[in-house]
């Protein structure tokens, strides 16, 4: 990638001319089978800009209750865009129950917001990066037909979705209108994402990413890093399944976690401590990053997760399994617990 960005050529990408630029959004485009992409500087960029290119001022879109875009991108559909997002509960696997969407849809009446957009997500981050299968992605794409609803599918992962379903990524998105996925996390660019859908779609993206800033000149030095993700580092993602279900069956053996290895599909392995263990989580953490120098997320009073990508390997992963079986037995534990 380093070598890419060195020998990239370079124009500005502002008047479309940036030949890198324009090769990553064709590349991208194709993979996913809609017609233009359009590169931004993040997830979060991509699936504002596409929210905000789909709807006006006013109009609603049906979230998942925990998704990325509605809990975990500063509420900017609604602060930039003046959508009213309506969140929906979602089950165990990160989807919605397709009749409530349908209920979900206002009516034609004064009284409500115009339905304008529902928002997937695949893979659906919240629940350890679960893949959705291609029958919801389908059913919930007959119901925004029925209502003259446009979807977006937050994609940041998508590629780790098609991996772990065994689909090609164009499979899943062939059911929405527009996509935005993540050239960064598990395939390793630097920086950047891609917002793909309807060449009419992206001329309005463009100017949506330039009101929101994101209109960048000789950004080719990037976009070089991003087209060596998607030619090289997809493929791999398949380890880095491998790996965290591995991780998972390992962290499961350690007495003191609990942990649902059914659950990890994709790289994400989320595990709580055994209400028994008398630490929190943060002491857990603190203590494995003081004595093995191991950082990892701690997502709550008693939970965490960890994520499995390129730099992450069987030595890496004995150490964080070694690393949390010492600190759980450590003897300040068995101390207090007796
Ligand atoms: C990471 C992520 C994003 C946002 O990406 P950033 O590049 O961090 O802004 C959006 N959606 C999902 C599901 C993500 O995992």
């Amino acid at each position: 990638m380093r070598e890419a960005m060195a020998i990239a050529r370079l124009g500005d990408d502002v008047y479309g001319e940036d030949p890198t630029v324009n090769e990553l959004e064709a590349l991208g485009a194709s993979r996913v089978g809609k017609e233009a992409g359009l590169f931004v500087a993040s997830g979060t960029m991509g699936n504002l800009t596409c929210i905000l290119s789909l709807t006006s001022r006013g109009d609603e879109a049906i979230v998942g209750l925990d998704s990325h875009c509605y809990r975990s991108e500063a509420g900017g559909m609604a602060t930039l865009g003046g959508v009213v997002p309506k969140p929906l509960a979602t089950d165990k696997f990160g989807k919605m129950d397709p009749e409530m969407v349908e209920q979900a849809v206002n009516s034609d009446d004064v009284h409500y917001a115009q339905s304008r957009l529902i928002v997937l997500e695949n893979t659906y981050a919240a629940r350890g990066g679960m893949p959705v299968d291609i029958a919801y992605m389908r059913e919930i794409r007959s119901i925004a037909d029925r209502h003259e609803l446009l979807i977006h599918l937050d994609g940041a992962r998508l590629f780790n979705a098609a991996i772990s379903l065994g689909v090609e990524a164009s499979e899943l998105t062939q059911y929405v209108d527009t996509v935005s996925f993540c050239l960064s996390k598990g395939l390793c660019a630097p920086v950047g994402s891609l917002v793909c859908g309807s060449s009419e779609f992206i001329t309005t993206a463009r100017r949506t990413r330039k009101v929101l800033g994101g209109g960048m000149r000789q950004a080719g030095v990037i976009a070089a890093a991003g087209i060596v993700a998607l030619n090289e580092m997809v493929e791999r993602l398949a380890q880095d399944h491998v790996n965290a279900k591995f991780l998972a069956l390992e962290l499961d053996k350690i007495s003191g976690i609990l942990i649902d290895t059914e659950m990890v599909k994709s790289n994400i392995i989320f595990f709580q401590l055994d209400p028994e263990v008398p630490f929190s989580a943060d002491q857990v953490a603190d203590e494995l990053k003081r004595a093995f120098g191991i950082a990892i997320d701690v997502t709550g009073e008693r939970s965490f997760r960890v994520v499995t990508h390129y730099w992450v390997g069987q030595h890496e992963m004995e150490k964080l399994v070694y690393g949390l079986a010492s600190v759980l037995m450590s003897r300040h534990h068995r101390r207090r617990r007796s």
